[in-house]
């Protein structure tokens, strides 16, 4: 029931309420009356019944038994009262009657419906009654009191009316009638203009509730009532508009919140999968599609096994109930797993699946996908490095020991002083570099015509021993010639065997200079392609040391030719001879042989100088020099020994043998056609001493002196000749000289 009807009810019952116990009130006063107004005319009664049976002491009969006086006390009584009184013998005959009514005196009294009065006789107990006759105008109420003599004898009954009474009495009950019927109706009127007023509060403040709330639950978190009154619907409303305003921000908080969330969500990189209780898909996120391959829509509502292929990470199918996803799903605790996603392509994504259990009462999980596969190629990508750098490593402790044994080889081969000490030592390196590898060094002669073997390493020997430069593409080009198995490049016509073998030749250039090559080769190169590029950065190495080392000798060789001869003669100098001569001159006293010795002068050269120009003299002693050396053995070794002198030693040589030879080379040069630009300079002579080991001194000094001396001696003879020398002092050559001198 509506609460409007239920005030209207409560209200309507109250003001009934009130007429109601007003009337009930009415009903007893009016009862209460009657009850009041026939006791009333009882007690009278009783005494007017009394006092007609009483017997007054001055009287020998009583009231009832003296009509006369009996009608004179009942007019009495009725003047005073002003109401009827009747008196009745036991037959109802009326014994007296009030004035007017005289004439019913001996009449019987047959008013009474219910013979009341005959009952009150009979039983001595008063009854009231109406008398209801047509003698009378209107009804008269009787109260019927019994009469009893001396004995108790009931004789007769006073009949007194109590109409009076009765009536004041219905006149209060009337009055109070009105009174309660207008408190009544007053009650209704307050209660309907208080109902009245109250509905029109109450329809004021639960409309604007009413309105709010219902706005309210259509979604309209901006409906508001505002205040309209002062009373507990105003704090309502107000109540009503404080907590639809938080409700608001609540809900914008919510809204935001909600938002921010779903941002979150959508924009992180890890696919988000939300799945519930039953394995259906409920929402997923933008990554999570991308990774599935498919919109979000044709994933939501589907079930999980239909959407994701998770597989082990061997790529096999998880069997039933081990994948993650399962696990959390019927065990309701977090699962965490590396898996492979098989996407629709085919193609294999590794994939971190986290499942976490949602905290709701019918399950579901969190599915987050990460997708691993940079991380993996990072991974593999920094073994890879890893991989490279120790292969870089070892290479670089390869090249490490390379070049460790490179400085080393550089400094052996800068201690050497002569080829053949360098080339020994290439010969017993060179394994090292190349491990097993087989190879010879070749140098270019000076003449340039013929390239030789210097070293050689390894079992095989794959080029002759000499060759022509031209023979060689690497001399022929200046560079790095490789031949070998499926190669188009033409081989050298210095290799000995057929094309079933890899080489290279590397020149050996140094200073600007092509010294020679090296050369090395690999007999398995069909089966080894790479033979070359691993060790083509040591092979660079080996011939710059080697080509480096070789310009090196070849240079210092030069300064000690340039030391020990003479620059226009080309012939070894004093100190060379001098050098030489005593280290040969003991090799010959150990093996017991002679040295011979002859020292030769060109006569007057002075003279020719001075005739012909210094040019020419030294054009002459050129000529004089390719004499000597035409005739000398490769053993002997021949020198300028100053100005226009030249001496030669001759090991394992004869005084006679040594005469001989002078001679010979006196005769020579002799027989010397010189000319100078086209001028003819006539010819020249010189003049020998000859002096021999042991014969002539045990000392190179003395074999000097004694081969000095015999010059001289020569001179002083008459010059274009030859002197042996014969052991004479230095007075006998002092004297042969200022001979000399004088001639
Ligand atoms: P003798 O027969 O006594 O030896 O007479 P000589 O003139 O040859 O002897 P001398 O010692 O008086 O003179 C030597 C000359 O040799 C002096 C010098 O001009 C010349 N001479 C020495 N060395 C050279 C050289 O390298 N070139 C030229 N053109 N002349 C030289
Ligand atoms: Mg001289
Ligand atoms: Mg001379």
């Amino acid at each position: 029931m509506r609460i409007k009807t239920q005030i209207i009810a409560t209200l309507l019952s109250a003001a009934a309420l009130i007429g109601l116990v007003g009337g009930i009130a009415i009903v007893s006063e009016m009862t209460l009356a009657k009850s009041a107004a026939v006791a009333e005319a009882t007690s009278v009664g009783r005494q007017l019944a009394e006092t007609i049976a009483f017997k007054a002491s001055d009287a020998p009969q009583s009231l009832f038994e003296r009509p006369v006086a009996l009608r004179e006390f009942v007019g009495l009584q009725h003047s005073r009262s002003k109401r009827d009184l009747v008196v009745v013998d036991r037959n109802k005959v009326v014994l007296a009657d009030i004035p007017g009514e005289e004439a019913n005196v001996g009449t019987r009294f047959d008013h009474d419906r219910g013979n009341e009065i005959g009952l009150a006789i009979e039983d001595g107990v008063p009854r009231n009654f109406v008398e209801d006759s047509g003698d009378v105008a209107e009804p008269i109420n009787l109260v019927a009191v019994p009469i009893e003599d001396a004995s108790g004898v009931r004789t007769g009954a006073v009949l007194f009316e109590y109409t009076p009474l009765l009536r004041a009495a219905q006149i209060r009950t009337n009055n109070m009638l009105w009174l309660v019927g207008l408190c009544t109706a007053a009650a209704m009127l307050i209660a309907a203009v208080s109902t009245f007023l109250l509905l029109r509060g109450f329809d004021a403040g639960l409309s604007g509730l009413t309105r709010g709330i219902g706005s309210l639950a259509r979604g309209d978190a901006g409906a508001r009532i505002g205040r309209t009154s002062n009373d507990e619907f105003g704090q309502l409303a107000q109540g009503f508009d404080t907590m639809a305003s938080e409700l608001e921000s609540s809900r914008t908080q919510l809204v935001e919140q909600k938002a921010y969330i779903e941002d979150i969500v959508q924009t992180v990189a890890e696919g988000i999968v939300v799945v519930d209780g039953n394995g259906q898909i409920v929402t997923v996120n933008l990554a999570a599609a991308q990774i599935v391959g498919r919109r979000s829509d044709k994933i939501e509502g589907q079930e999980w096994r239909s959407i994701l292929d998770m597989r082990t990470l061997s790529g096999e199918k998880f069997t039933s109930g081990t994948s993650p996803v399962e696990l959390a799903l019927t065990t309701g605790r977090q699962h965490q797993s590396e898996v492979r996603l098989l996407k629709p392509d085919g193609s294999h994504l590794p994939m971190i699946a986290s499942c976490n259990p949602l905290n709701r009462s019918d399950g579901g999980i969190v599915l987050t996908l990460n997708d691993i596969s940079e991380l993996r190629r990072a991974e593999r990508a920094v073994n890879d490095r890893a991989e490279e750098l120790a292969v870089l490593n070892r290479e670089l402790k390869v090249t490490s020991e390379a070049t460790t044994r490179l400085v080393k080889l550089g400094e052996l081969l800068q201690a050497c002083v002569t080829f053949p000490e360098a080339f020994s030592v290439v010969g017993s390196a060179m394994p090292d570099f190349f491990g097993g590898l087989s190879g010879t060094v070749h140098l270019t002669s000076a003449s340039r015509n013929l390239v030789e073997e210097m070293a050689h390493w390894g079992a095989i020997r794959s080029s002759v021993g000499q060759f022509a430069p031209e023979d060689c593409w690497a001399l022929r080009r200046g560079q790095e010639h490789v031949a070998g198995p499926g190669m188009l490049t033409p081989r050298c016509n210095h290799i000995t065997e057929n094309g079933s073998r890899g080489y290279v030749c590397m020149p050996l250039a140094a200073q600007g200079e092509t010294l020679g090559i090296v050369h090395l080769c690999e007999p398995d190169a069909a089966d080894n392609p790479d033979w070359l590029v691993e060790r083509q950065q040591i092979l660079r190495g080996v011939v710059d040391t080697l080509a480096l080392a070789l310009a090196n000798l070849r240079l210092r060789e030069t300064l000690r030719q340039q030391s020990i001869r003479d620059p226009n003669t080309g012939l070894y100098n004093r100190r060379y001879l001098e050098e030489t001569s005593s280290r040969e001159l003991r090799r010959m006293e150990r093996s017991q042989q002679p040295l011979a010795m002859i020292m030769l002068d060109v006569d007057h050269f002075k003279q020719f100088n001075d005739t012909f120009g210094h040019e020419a003299g030294d054009l002459v002693l050129k000529q004089v020099a390719g004499t000597l050396l035409d005739h000398a053995r490769e053993s002997d070794v021949v020198s300028r020994y100053g100005g226009e002198e030249f001496a030669l030693m001759m090991p394992a040589v004869s005084l006679a043998d040594g005469v001989e030879r002078a001679e010979g080379l006196r005769k020579a040069i002799k027989q010397l056609h010189l000319a100078h630009r086209g001028r003819t300079l006539g010819t020249i002579t010189a003049s020998f001493g000859v002096a021999a080991f042991p014969e002539l001194g045990a000392s190179w000094a003395e074999i000097v002196n004694a081969a000095d001396r015999a010059l001289y001696q020569a001179k002083a003879d008459g010059r274009d000749r030859v002197v042996a020398g014969h052991g004479k002092d230095p007075a006998d050559r002092q004297q042969a000289k200022s001979r000399k001198s004088e001639t």
